[in-house]
């Protein structure tokens, strides 16, 4: 294994905790993939992702959080 096959792992392993998150945090409601980040609207590469990186999913999150709870 090269440092790029590595580099590739690395990415599909956070794209997939990133969508994975977002699936828990999102709770009854489900984000529908649109091909962009729905925080950053970065351009995805998969077509059933929701966020560039768990990054975005979290704070995503912690936005819905924060409106939900109005102060
Ligand atoms: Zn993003």
């Amino acid at each position: 294994m090269d440092a790029a096959d590595m580099a590739n792992q690395q990415v599909e392993l956070i794209e997939r905790l990133g969508v994975e998150q977002a699936h828990t945090n999102a709770g009854r409601r489900e984000l529908v993939p649109m091909g962009a980040c729905h925080w950053c609207n970065e351009p995805l590469r998969r077509p059933n992702q929701l966020f560039c990186d768990e990054g975005c999913a979290a704070d995503h999150a912690d936005d819905k959080r924060r409106n939900g709870v109005m102060r």
